[in-house]
C-alpha cells in the first residue's frame, strides 16, 4: 500500500454536505455556540438543492385559507400511510416559521399584490382534508432552490461556519462500541487526507438518483452518506420507494417542475385527450406524482404515447398567458427551449416519468438522530451520528413524497438537528483520541480503488447498473422482473473487484472520484432492488402488478436493509409510528388513497 498521512481536525460538530439540509443544520449548530465544520465535495451553492424549481410547502394561507392540519392530512395520505405521523406533525407545524425565517434572512420570494409570499397549487396539496386544491407552495418564480441555497449560504458565512470545500468524505469513524467519532475525507485539489473528529457527525449528502439511467438529479447525487452508513454496518430504510417525476424532458431527463401544472398546465396523449380526468377525476393533473406517473406509463403502454415511437406524453403550457410564463415559469421556459427545442408559448413539451427523489435513506427520529434496530429496540439511537435532508428517512414522506415537501423537510429537520446538537453537546468538550486503527480500513479501501487495474471501466459498470435499475426497478414492478433486477445488480457487484482506474494520482483524480461514487451507488442499488422484490404489496411509489393492493395487515411497516461487503442484502422491519406528537390532532387512520 502507498504511504498516506492523516491531517487531524477536531470540531464539536461536523456536517457532511452543503445542500439546503446541511447548511441549515450547520447554521443551527454554529448558532448554538458549537465549533462547526461543513465538508462538501462541490461548492456549497452548487449542491443539487440549487436546482429545485417549484417551491417549498407551508400552510401560510396567503392566497387561500389553509391550516397545518390540512397539510398534515395531505402528507400522510401522500405517504400512503407509511410516514411516521409524529414526525409529519413536527414537519407541518414548524413549516410556516421555517419559511418566515428564510424570508427574514432575505430569501427573494415571489410576491402577491399585497406583498405577501406568493403560493401556488401543487400535486396532492388540498384544502379541508382532500376537498380541492390549495395554494400552499411558496415560490421564488421557478428557481426556489437557488434562492434558498444562496440565502442559507450567506447566513452560514455570517455565523462563521468553517467550510471544507471540494473535500470528498470517505467513511464514518466508528469505535468498537458503535459510537460515531467523526469522518474521513480526501481533499481533491491537493490530494491530502483528513480526519475530522467530532462529537456529532451529521450526514446531509442528498439522494442517489444516479443509480438510475434517467434522472432529474445532478451527477453528484450518488448517496455517498447512505453508502457510508451501510459500510458502518448500519441499515437504510424504505429504499424500495423511489419517486418518478411525471415530467422529465424526454431524452435528457431535465425536470419541468410540477409548478407548471400548478399554474394550469396539463398532459395529453396521442389522441389529444386530457387523460388524467379518467385516472384522478377530482385532482386530475394535480394528483400526486406516483399517480400521474403511472397514468402516463399506462397510456404509453396502451399505444397512446406521442412521437414517432409513441413513447412519451405532451405537457401543455401553450394556453397560459406569455406574462404568466415569463413571471412564474421563466426557468422551465428556458430549459424546454434548450433541452427539447420547444417554444412553450406555442408547442407542448415532450415528457416522460423520470427518477426524481429517494423517499428511503438513513433512518432517523425527528431530532435527526440516526436509528438502528438493536436488541429488539427498533428505535435505538446510534450515538454521535445524525442525518438530515434527502439522505435521511425520518420518515415524513413514507411511500411517496408530495412535491414541495422536500425543501421544507430540509429546513425544518436541519433546524431540528442543530437544536438537538445544542441540547446534547457541550462546546469544546474533550474527545477521546482516535485509535489509528479506526481509520486504517478507510485508507485500505481508498488505496485499493486507486490502484485498481482490472478490465472493467467505471463507466461500463455504472451503465450496467443504471440500465438494470431503469428497466427492472421502475414505475411498475413484478416479482419476476424484480428478481431479474436482483440478479443483474448482483452480477455487476461481482465485477467490482475487476474495476479499472487509470489515474493513479491523488490530485483532481476524477477517475477515482467516479470509482468511489460507483462503489457507493452499487450497494444502494442492491438494497433498493432487494427491498422492492421483498415488499409484496403496492403502496405509494412502489407499484407491484402482481400485488396490486396495499396490504396494511402485513406491510404497514418500514423496511430496514443492511448490505455486507460482498453485496449480500439482509432485511428486517421497524413499525410505523401510529401516534402523533401532540393531542391537538389524532392519528389519521388509513383509508383508500384516491385523488
Ligand atoms: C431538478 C430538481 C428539482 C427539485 N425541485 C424541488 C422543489 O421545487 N421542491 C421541493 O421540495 N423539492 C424539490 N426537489 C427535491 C429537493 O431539491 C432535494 O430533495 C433536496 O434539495 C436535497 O437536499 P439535500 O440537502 O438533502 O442534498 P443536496 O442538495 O443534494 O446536497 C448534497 C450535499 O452533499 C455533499 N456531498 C455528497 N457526497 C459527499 C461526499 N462524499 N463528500 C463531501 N460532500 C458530499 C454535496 O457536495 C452537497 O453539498 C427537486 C430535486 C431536483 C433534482
Amino acid at each position: 500500500m502507498s504511504s498516506y498521512n492523516w491531517i487531524d481536525h477536531t470540531y464539536d460538530v461536523v456536517v457532511v454536505g452543503a445542500g439546503g439540509s446541511g447548511l441549515r443544520a450547520a447554521l443551527g449548530a454554529a448558532q448554538a455556540g458549537l465549533r462547526t465544520a461543513c465538508i462538501t465535495k462541490v461548492f456549497p451553492t452548487r449542491s443539487h438543492t440549487v436546482a429545485a424549481q417549484g417551491g417549498i410547502a407551508a400552510s401560510l394561507g396567503n392566497m387561500s385559507e389553509d391550516s397545518w392540519q390540512w397539510h398534515m392530512y395531505d402528507t400522510v395520505k401522500g405517504s400512503d400511510w407509511l410516514g411516521d405521523q409524529d414526525a409529519i406533525e413536527y414537519l407541518v407545524r414548524n413549516a410556516p416559521a421555517a419559511v418566515y425565517e428564510l424570508e427574514h434572512w432575505g430569501m427573494p420570494f415571489s410576491r402577491t399584490e399585497e406583498g405577501k409570499i406568493y403560493q401556488r397549487a401543487f400535486g396532492g396539496m388540498t384544502r379541508n382534508f382532500g376537498e380541492g386544491p390549495v395554494q400552499r407552495t411558496c415560490a421564488a418564480a421557478d428557481r426556489t432552490g437557488h434562492a434558498m441555497l444562496h440565502t442559507l449560504y450567506g447566513q452560514c458565512v455570517r455565523e462563521e461556519t468553517e467550510f471544507f470545500i471540494e473535500y470528498f468524505a470517505l467513511d464514518l469513524i466508528m469505535d468498537e462500541d458503535g459510537v460515531c467519532r467523526g469522518v474521513t475525507a480526501w481533499k481533491l485539489d491537493d490530494g491530502t487526507l483528513h480526519r475530522f473528529r467530532a462529537q456529532k457527525t451529521i450526514l446531509a449528502t442528498g439522494g442517489y438518483g444516479r443509480a438510475y439511467f434517467s434522472c432529474t438529479s445532478a451527477h453528484t447525487c450518488t448517496g455517498d452518506g447512505n453508502a457510508m452508513v451501510l459500510r458502518a454496518g448500519l441499515p437504510l430504510q424504505d429504499m424500495e420507494f423511489v419517486q418518478f417525476h411525471p415530467t422529465g424532458i424526454y431524452g435528457s431527463g431535465c425536470l419541468i417542475t410540477e409548478g407548471a401544472r400548478g399554474e394550469g398546465g396539463y398532459v395529453t396523449n396521442s389522441e389529444g385527450e386530457r387523460f388524467m380526468e379518467r385516472y384522478a377525476p377530482s385532482a386530475k393533473d394535480l394528483a400526486s406524482r406516483d399517480v400521474v406517473s403511472r397514468a402516463m406509463t399506462m397510456e404509453i403502454r396502451e399505444g397512446r404515447g406521442v412521437g414517432p415511437e409513441k413513447d412519451h406524453i405532451y405537457l401543455h403550457l401553450n394556453h397560459l398567458s406569455p406574462e404568466t410564463l415569463h413571471e412564474r415559469l421563466p426557468g422551465i421556459s428556458e430549459t424546454a427551449k434548450i433541452f427539447a427545442g420547444v417554444d412553450v408559448t406555442k408547442e407542448p413539451i415532450p415528457v416522460l416519468p423520470t427518477v426524481h427523489y429517494n423517499m428511503g435513506g438513513i433512518p432517523t427520529n425527528f431530532h435527526g438522530e440516526v436509528l438502528t434496530k438493536k436488541g429488539g429496540d427498533p428505535d435505538a439511537v446510534v450515538p454521535g451520528l445524525m442525518a438530515v435532508g434527502e439522505a435521511a428517512c425520518v420518515s415524513v414522506h413514507g411511500a411517496n413524497r408530495l412535491g414541495s415537501n422536500s425543501l421544507i423537510d430540509l429546513v425544518v429537520f436541519g433546524r431540528a438537528a442543530g437544536l438537538r446538537c445544542g441540547a446534547t453537546t457541550e462546546a469544546g468538550a474533550r474527545q477521546p483520541e482516535l485509535p489509528k486503527s479506526a481509520t486504517d480500513a478507510h485508507l485500505a479501501r481508498l488505496d485499493k480503488m486507486r490502484n485498481a487495474a482490472g478490465d472493467q471501466p467505471v463507466a461500463k459498470l455504472r451503465l450496467e447498473m443504471q440500465r438494470a435499475m431503469q428497466s427492472n426497478c421502475a414505475v411498475f414492478r413484478t416479482g419476476s422482473v424484480l428478481k431479474e433486477g436482483v440478479d443483474a445488480i448482483e452480477d455487476v457487484y461481482k465485477k467490482l473487484p475487476g474495476i479499472d482506474v487509470k489515474d493513479r494520482g491523488m490530485i483532481w483524480n476524477t477517475d477515482l472520484v467516479e470509482a468511489l461514487e460507483f462503489e457507493n451507488l452499487i450497494c444502494q442499488a442492491a438494497v433498493t432492488v432487494n427491498s422492492a422484490a421483498n415488499r409484496e404489496e403496492s403502496r405509494g411509489a412502489h407499484a407491484r402488478e402482481d400485488y396490486s393492493n396495499r396490504d396494511d395487515e402485513k406491510w404497514m411497516k418500514h423496511t430496514l436493509a443492511w448490505c455486507d461487503e460482498a453485496g449480500k442484502v439482509t432485511l428486517d422491519y421497524r413499525p410505523v409510528h401510529d401516534y402523533t406528537l401532540s393531542n391537538e390532532i389524532e392519528y389519521i387512520k388509513p383509508k383508500a388513497r384516491v385523488y
